[in-house]
């Protein structure tokens, strides 16, 4: 899991307002958010779940080729060293 994935967030329950803490692994993968409290329940639409999961990989993806794209510009800079 990646640590996007495991990241925790947390929605109000709509019953009695307490924080239901979930990862966003959970909100797609369970697509469920279920209060500790009252039981009352998110059930998610299982294409935005899964559109959710793809926008992460996404996300990653993004912030991999960011990483490379710093090393890349100070690996190809030309250097002047002063005498
Ligand atoms: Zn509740």
């Amino acid at each position: 899991m990646s640590q996007l994935e495991k990241q925790k967030t947390t929605l109000p329950c709509p019953k009695c307002s307490k924080d239901i803490e979930l990862s966003y692994y959970d909100m797609f993968s369970r697509k469920e958010a279920k209060c500790r409290r009252c039981g009352s329940l998110y059930k998610f639409n299982s294409s935005d779940a899964s559109n959710l999961r793809s926008r992460i990989r996404d996300y990653e993806k993004a912030q991999d080729k960011f990483g490379e794209a710093i090393q890349k510009i100070v690996k190809g800079a030309d250097i002047t060293i002063k005498k």
